[in-house]
């Protein structure tokens, strides 16, 4: 009775760790090979994965616990013999053997796999009967050599090779980058036309919100009917007027094709005009805007319209990005020779990382889930062009604009500051 108790205690207490499977890499394209090998060395206990192409091929091996890799030499996607040199070149598999697997049974692919470093070469089809020993004897540390002055002329080969490929890469990327730029311009061009096209129909509703806003009928309940959709009608108008506006702009500011009527111009009018602009939204928005003294500023000439407009997404975009209740402070920096402003915001902050993308056309870190239409409300999202078109206009009047901010927190809201730099001249 004892002994059974004693037995049954030493069952319970022993947990016997299962070895774990050796396990294979193949990395083969053709699903004939690929089932082959399976059924082959199914029977040996193995843990065999399979990758398809080359890219996932180094992503698995990189990412999981590797014991040998089966390596197809011609992939569609990479060359066997470059994916060896890669895998080798990593602490991780300097030691894995890594076998050839080739239909290419030639003296120079077998040179050549081995001096990139396989450690060993198969030919393809495999004989079902050998190849498991084949595959147990590398795993058991068998490598096929080569004389290392063999291996110094084909490794001189193979370089000049590499080297010729990368050539033909680095042309099939200009050609490729050649493509996208004619799509690009072609998608500029796109933009630019159906904006063009769609101010057509654009002047003629405006003709109608007029006529309907002129029009006068006795009965004032009619009246007002009248009044409200007109209203609602023009609220419609100008905000389709401003997004074709942005469009068109940025299209032309992008193709470098914005031209400036400068002129005198005083900051502080250009500022202090943005900000009456947007008054009734702040109020109801409980936002402090404080504009510091900037009459000591140099009058500067420059494209007042286009200034403004640069200023009026700046500010509309503190305005944007800053809580309800928040603050928002303008004050001037004068260096010699040029004039900056500062916007200062106590809002959500522009990440690190986002603080160069945000100027680029349509960039936007808002979730598009949350896009709203409105230029002021809390994180009223727009398209994305405020801030490019500002940089457009600013930098077509030799001026820079940048954001200084910690980072994003909406809890804590470190704010932003976003400086515009002119020359004073
Ligand atoms: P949008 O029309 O979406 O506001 P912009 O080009 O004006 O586009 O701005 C790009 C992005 O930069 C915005 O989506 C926003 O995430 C970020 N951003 C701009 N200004 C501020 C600011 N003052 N505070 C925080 N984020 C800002």
């Amino acid at each position: 009775m004892n002994d059974i108790v004693q037995n049954d205690l030493s069952l319970s207490t022993e947990v016997e760790e299962k070895p774990r499977k050796t396990k294979i890499l193949y990395i083969e394209d053709n699903l004939a090979n690929q089932k082959l090998v399976e059924r082959v060395l199914s029977r040996h206990n193995y843990d065999l994965s399979i990758a398809s192409d080359g890219v996932s091929g180094i992503n698995m091996a990189m990412e999981q616990e590797v014991d040998l890799i089966l390596m197809d030499i011609n992939l569609p996607d990479m060359d066997g013999k470059d994916i060896t040199a890669f895998l080798k070149s990593k602490p991780k598999h300097v030691k894995t053997p890594i076998i050839a697997l080739t239909a290419d049974a030639s003296a120079a692919n077998r040179d050549r796999s081995l001096a990139v470093g396989c450690d060993g070469f198969i030919t393809k089809p495999i004989d079902i009967a050998s190849f498991p020993n084949q595959v147990a004897e590398y795993l058991g540390g068998q490598k096929d050599e080569l004389a290392p002055e063999d291996q110094k002329e084909t490794l001189k080969t193979y370089v000049g090779e590499l080297v010729g490929n990368l050539e033909a890469k680095v042309k099939e990327l200009e050609a490729a980058n050649q493509k996208l730029k004619k799509l690009d311009s072609a998608k500029s061009d796109f933009i630019q036309l159906v904006s063009h096209e769609l101010r057509t129909p654009l002047t003629i509703l405006n003709g109608y919100y007029m006529l309907m806003n002129n029009m006068k009928v006795l009965d004032p309940d009619e009246q007002k009917k009248i009044t409200d959709i007109a209203a609602g009608f023009g609220k419609g108008i100008t905000r389709l007027s401003d997004v074709i506006q942005d469009v068109l702009s940025v299209s032309k500011i992008t193709a470098s094709s914005l031209s400036l009527s400068k002129g005198p111009i005083r900051l502080s009018d250009s500022i202090t005009q943005v900000v009456r602009g947007i008054e009734k939204s702040i109020i109801q928005r409980n936002i402090s805007i404080a504009v510091e003294d900037m009459t000591h500023l140099p009058i500067i000439q420059a494209d007042g319209k286009q200034l403004g407009l640069a200023f009026k997404n700046i500010i509309g975009n503190s305005v944007k990005y800053t809580p309800d209740g928040g603050s928002i402070r303008i004050y001037p920096l004068t260096m010699k020779g040029t004039v900056t402003i500062a916007f200062q915001d106590r809002g959500l902050g522009v990440p690190l990382n986002e603080q160069h993308a945000i100027f680029e056309p349509f960039y936007r870190l808002e979730n598009i889930d949350n896009h709203s239409t409105s230029k002021t409300q809390f994180l009223g999202g727009g398209l994305g062009l405020g801030l490019p078109i500002a940089k457009g206009i600013i930098e077509a009047h030799n001026g820079r604009v940048w954001v200084e901010s910690p980072g994003r927190d909406e809890h804590n809201l470190p704010g932003s500051t976003f400086f515009v730099l002119l020359p004073a001249t």
